[in-house]
């Protein structure tokens, strides 16, 4: 949507180290500032800035990026958003996209919307009334009223009635000039088979599902009878409505999950309800579905602290387990909250009351530990038990992609299990891209020496964090000298970096991995504070170049061959002419 050279603009007007340092105390260490992460809780600061890079990165969760990235982050905003605050920080002027003909389309899907958010708010008001009616709304109110929901509590949260009568509803919107088939479309009635509409929700207590603008996205209702077929029934997925990108409560949640940092998810709506009823009000829940994605993305805006709570039953233990793997996709561990069997929170939390209930929260492991746990549980501790555990739980290391992450969750495995941190991280390297990065110890590529290897990533390392240095170290050495993977990516786009902008831009160089791993890594190693005196660095460069150039002819021939293809594909002919001539020395020198 915006170009390159407007998000440069905002950049460079804006110091990365004062907007944080205005939301965030950091101090300066070195050539970075350093402070306590806002993104997870730590003791010890690990959270820096780079003025020069214009970049941020934490050493304990791994976050960090641009200035846009914080912001998106921090302010809990989608990109456009972010561009626009900072552009209005920066005083840099964003172009106004005019409407033209092409929008036309865009403009009737808004009016549609419109329409429809206005359809669910009549409904909405519809079913109020009718839960407040005398005679209609009696058995509803009752039922509410035993499980302990307060009059006050169900005006504010809007929940409602739909009455048994297949037609008031229609009726009801056709006296109000409603289109029926957008009310269709809704949900909200369906089309006889002869002619006309009738209700879809009836005999049923009505809970309006919103927006975290508040607005009416759509319905669950819940049977009041317990004869009929469903016990829950949820609108369907709609132009305003994706049952896997909504969950229940969050407009009312949002500023109580700021306030506390941290969000408790429940399986289902009554769960939610109850629990805010008690005024634990950091509470969402999904609709009709299991958690998705698209779940964790939207309440992810708010808090990525997230407490997992559910029945202590084979069921609720099996369901949790089975989010691990989105979790870990999403990038975040949740912690757990088990409840004892047989009890679900509605029921616990009114046992033992708010305080209690809320004292669980502290009492949380990780979703992973309670995975392993219940792992050994299944398989038990002796060396068969342990060894089928190890089996299941290390494809969940290996989604790991934060470095960091996989380290602390490999520890936490092994000590579990009782067998050494080094076997569980050497099954779990096997076929990590981390292994590839060489960020695992034991991942060195095959046929790779020892003393090569751990040149190429000191240098790779040293650069890195030196960047001014490269331009001289690559005149010397090309990427192509560069055997490991990870330090011959990282060396293609110093070049590349070098070529476009005359000069290495590290921050510009992380915003075009398009890799986030990648990023993150190189994030790490350039925040990394320099461990020598200038002098000592350019002495371990030197060292390092020379090794890596006067490596064994033999290698030379079989990376010259790739090299060769490289040039050629490039229509470099000079190049390749060189590297002929390079070959046919080589060759000669080898045989004789
Ligand atoms: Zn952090």
């Amino acid at each position: 949507m915006y170009n390159k050279s407007i998000l440069t603009d905002i950049k460079d007007r804006i110091s990365i180290v004062s907007y944080i340092g205005e939301r965030i105390s950091l101090k300066k260490t070195g050539r970075n500032f350093l402070g306590l992460c806002p993104f997870h809780n730590e003791k010890t600061p690990s959270f820096n800035v780079s003025e020069e890079k214009q970049i941020y990165h934490c050493f304990g969760c791994g976050a960090g990026g641009d200035i846009f990235e914080f912001v998106m982050k921090f302010e809990n905003q989608e990109f456009p958003e972010a561009v626009r605050h900072l552009a209005t920080i920066a005083g840099v002027a964003l172009p106004v996209f005019e409407k033209n003909p092409d929008n036309a389309e865009d403009e009737a899907r808004l009016r549609k919307r419109k329409w429809c958010l206005r359809i669910n708010e009549i409904a909405r008001d519809f079913f109020a009334e009718a839960l407040g009616k005398r005679e209609l709304g009696n058995d509803a109110r009752e039922y509410l009223k035993n499980r302990g929901i307060s009059k006050e509590f169900l005006t504010q949260h809007f929940l409602g009635f739909a009455d048994n009568s297949w037609d008031s509803l229609t009726l009801h919107l056709e006296a109000k000039k409603v289109p029926l088939e957008l009310a269709c479309e809704l949900g909200l009635v369906r089309k006889r088979d002869t002619s006309g509409y009738y209700d879809f929700f009836r005999n049923r207590i009505m809970f309006p599902i919103t927006s975290p603008r508040g607005d009416v996205i759509g319905f669950g209702g819940r049977a009041l009878g317990e004869d009929e077929q469903a016990k829950y029934m949820n609108s369907p997925d709609s132009l305003i409505y994706h049952k896997s990108g909504s969950v229940y409560g969050l407009d009312k949640a949002a500023p109580a999950i700021r306030d506390k940092g941290f969000v408790i998810l429940v399986e289902g709506y009554m769960d939610a309800l109850s629990l805010m009823q008690e005024g634990i009000d950091n509470v969402v829940a999904p609709l009709g579905t299991a958690l998705t994605e698209g779940h964790l993305r939207l309440v992810g805006r708010y808090s990525r602290n997230m407490v997992l709570m559910f029945d202590g039953d084979e069921a609720g233990i099996r369901a949790a387990t089975r989010t691990l793997e989105l979790f870990i996709g999403f990038g975040t561990m949740p912690k757990v909250v088990a409840l004892p069997p047989g009890e679900d929170p509605d029921s616990m939390v009114k046992k033992e009351g708010k305080k209690a209930f809320e004292s669980r929260m502290t009492e949380t492991v990780s979703l992973f530990e309670f995975f392993v746990d219940n792992l050994v549980r299944q398989k038990g501790f002796d060396p068969a038990g342990r060894v089928a555990a190890i089996g299941e739980a290390v494809p969940f290391l290996r989604m790991m992609k934060n470095p960091v992450e996989h380290g602390v969750y490999a520890k936490i495995l092994a000590s579990k299990l009782g067998v050494d941190e080094a076997d569980v991280r050497k099954a779990a390297a096997a076929k990590t891209r981390a292994a590839k990065a060489g960020i695992v110890p034991d991942g060195v590529a095959p046929g790779l020496s020892e003393g090569v290897f751990s040149a190429e990533r000191v240098l790779v390392r040293a650069l890195l964090s030196n960047s001014e240095l490269v331009p001289e170290v690559f005149e010397k050495i090309s990427p192509d000298d560069f055997r490991d993977e990870w330090c011959r990516t990282v060396a293609l786009m110093f070049a590349r970096n070098m070529k476009e902008k005359g000069k290495i831009d590290i921050g510009g160089l992380i915003s075009e991995t398009g890799d986030a791993l990648l990023a993150a890594q190189i994030r790490s190693e350039a925040m990394q504070a320099p461990e020598a005196e200038e002098d000592e660095i350019l002495g371990l460069i030197k060292d390092c170049v020379s090794l890596i150039v006067r490596r064994p002819a033999k290698e030379r021939l079989k990376s010259i061959n790739d090299e060769i293809r490289r040039a050629e594909l490039d229509d470099d002919e000079s190049r390749v002419v060189e590297l002929l001539k390079e070959k046919n020395e080589l060759a000669l020198h080898k045989n004789g």
